[in-house]
């Protein structure tokens, strides 16, 4: 697989290069220059997951990655439903795996690929969360020889259950609260991986959406909710997707560029930088505001550019998206109202993507919106709106009695930079 940074066109690099380096220069995020199409989707759709998922992702990547087969089908070992939520409304319920949201399958996928290609060398993950992708990743990486992983949160702004499945491993995960919001984790991790010497000498890689590992094997379950619906209702599909840096659609339109029949429909909450694009196409971000769905909270998506990218590419326009944006309250009212009429229960990131779907769902289309969270993550947020008592599921019962062995650091590069040097005995 040939990928190219789209901010620099001579940097050509392959999938194992992109997935270590995982960013490029100027910060310009790696993405193939063609996708080629799937010429036997129906019969795909006819396998069971783990094997189809095999067969499009060896397309995708070509000849790389001897063990790739291996991988897909240790990392792929839970289900991705879909659940009726509605009238010809579905839920892809991702949220199945370890930590209980659409991130274990990237991560997992992520750590697999990176175990098998880094060969002796030692690698140190950096990334940044607004929540899960922190939570999907130190479970991902927990115990994986010769890698270690410090994941940078917001203090105080991700959920408690979020934080203790982040911060109560220990051994090669270690967890650093930043008394900041998550833009500026974020812009920590840039200017690590602009830090040339520093990234060298820890081997310095990012499992942030920006990773193409993780977008890859994320295209798998848009092929997965399809294959779950009766074959006359294949035909006019529209996802529904919660979006907070535009990881998850990015895969979703590469499976539509692969050749799944479908629409998209972008759902954010009061972050809505892209909503207010498509509506006056001015990039406008406002500062990032604290909400109920709180992996949304994101003014900055960092893949975007590869959602223009592959809209150039495949000859689309930006006109073809629906896309809406909603408050808290509206959430509120959303999980109220869904709740009441079938009994589904949505945390609030799925209801954003439910509530956008029905306002844009036209007659004889099947829409299926993104569960990217279990209810029982949000668990004080959905007993408080619902007025129930959601049991928690009993994998993270453990979880929650354990203490938390987070530092606390402040939004300062070089404060982070010694501790990481520390924390792997290298200062
Ligand atoms: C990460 C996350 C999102 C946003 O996904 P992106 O790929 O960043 O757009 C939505 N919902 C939940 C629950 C998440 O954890």
């Amino acid at each position: 697989m040939e990928l190219f940074n789209l901010k620099d066109h001579s940097e050509q690099v392959s999938f194992s290069q992109a997935v270590v380096q995982g960013i490029g220069k100027d910060q310009g995020l790696f993405f193939p220059e063609h996708i080629v199409p799937l010429n036997n989707i129906d019969e795909l759709l006819d396998m069971p997951l783990v094997e189809r998922s095999q067969k499009i992702l060896r397309h995708l990547i070509g000849d790389e990655v001897p063990e790739l087969e291996n991988i897909i089908k240790d990392a792929f070992t839970f289900k991705a439903p879909i659940v009726k939520a509605d009238e010809n409304i579905f839920a892809l319920e991702l949220f199945h795996g370890p930590t209980l949201a659409f991130k274990d399958f990237g991560a997992r996928f992520m750590a697999r690929v990176l175990g098998s290609i880094r060969g002796d060398k030692h690698l140190t993950i950096l990334t940044a969360t607004s929540g899960d992708t922190g939570a999907a990743v130190a479970a991902a990486f927990y115990e994986q020889k010769g890698i270690d992983v410090v994941v940078l949160y917001p203090k105080g702004k991700i959920s408690d259950l979020q934080e203790k499945l982040i911060a109560t491993l220990g051994k090669n995960i270690k967890a650093v609260q930043v008394e900041g919001i998550f833009d500026q984790c974020q812009d920590m991790v840039k200017t690590a991986f602009d830090d040339v010497e520093f990234k060298t000498t820890v081997g310095l890689n990012s499992a942030n959406s920006i990773n193409i590992s993780r977008l890859l094997a994320q295209v798998s379950y848009y092929f997965e909710a399809v294959a779950q619906l009766p074959k006359e209702k294949r035909e006019k599909v529209v996802f529904s997707v919660p979006c907070g840096n535009f990881g998850n659609i990015t895969a979703g339109l590469i499976a539509k560029a692969l050749g799944l029949k479908a629409r998209f429909v972008i759902s954010c909450n009061a972050n809505d930088t892209v909503p207010r694009y498509l509506q006056s196409g001015n990039w406008d971000p406002h500062a990032t505001v604290a909400t109920l769905s709180n992996a949304m909270d994101i003014s900055r998506p960092n893949n975007w550019p590869r959602v223009e990218a592959l809209v150039k590419m495949q000859g689309w326009s930006l006109k073809d998206f629906d896309f809406g944006a909603m408050t808290d309250a509206q959430t509120e009212q959303t999980m109220q109202a869904l709740y009441k009429k079938t009994g589904y229960i949505a945390e609030p990131h799925a209801a954003i993507a439910y509530q956008v779907l029905c306002d844009n769902l036209k007659e004889g289309e099947t829409g299926i919106f993104l569960g990217t969270a279990h209810p029982a993550k949000f668990k004080s947020e959905v007993d408080r709106i619902l007025n129930i008592e959601l049991p928690l599921p009993k994998a993270l019962e453990d979880t929650v009695s354990k203490e938390s062995k987070a530092a606390t650091l402040p939004a300062d590069y070089d404060t982070l930079k010694s501790y990481v040097l520390k924390e792997l005995n290298l200062d």
